[in-house]
């Protein structure tokens, strides 16, 4: 298991740390959780994700419909944010092992809605708030994860 911790100025920042992780991910797949409290990030996080990988316009949280696809080339992007999942038996209606292929990228806003029905994680990311702006905190929990984390601790 492999740590690190940056901190986040400002709302920039935190898309600027999103644009990183993806293009450290290298057109292969993998599976971020995105832990922290309402507003600490995760979505600011994802919309820098979904523009460096070539999405143009809004992101939003899926509140709503737990998911929301992009299909960017050559990996398609899965946004989830499972605030509202009312128990993680309906991860499985919402056919949640199809969007878990091989080169999907998935991002998982509150992951733990969903424990046990989840493929575990690449990557975790941490986010907090720290005076007027966020701390993240990665850690990454297999080797895929552990690469993605090299490459952005050296970018
Ligand atoms: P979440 O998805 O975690 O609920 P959002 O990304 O939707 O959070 O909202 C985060 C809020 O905090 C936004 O208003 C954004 O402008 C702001 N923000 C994001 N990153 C930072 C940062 N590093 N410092 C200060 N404010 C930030
Ligand atoms: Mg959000």
């Amino acid at each position: 298991m492999k740590e690190w911790v940056v901190t986040l100025e400002d709302e920039a920042a935190t898309v600027e740390l999103g644009r990183t992780v993806a293009i450290a991910t290298d057109h292969s797949g993998l599976i971020i959780y995105l832990y922290g409290d309402l507003g600490a990030g995760k979505t600011t996080f994802s919309r820098g994700f979904l523009q460096a990988l070539g999405h143009q316009g809004h992101v939003k949280s899926p509140t709503y419909t737990l998911v929301e696809p992009y299909m960017l080339s050559p990996n398609p992007v899965y946004h989830f944010d499972l605030y509202r999942l009312a128990s993680a038996e309906e991860l499985e209606f919402m056919g949640i092992r199809d969007y878990f292929e091989q080169d999907a990228l998935c991002l998982v806003e509150w992951p733990s809605q969903g424990e046990g029905f989840l493929p575990n994680a690449d990557l975790e990311l941490h986010l907090s708030y720290e005076n007027e702006g966020r701390k993240a905190r990665f850690v990454a929990l297999s080797p895929r994860g552990n690469t993605v984390l090299s490459r952005i601790q050296s970018a």
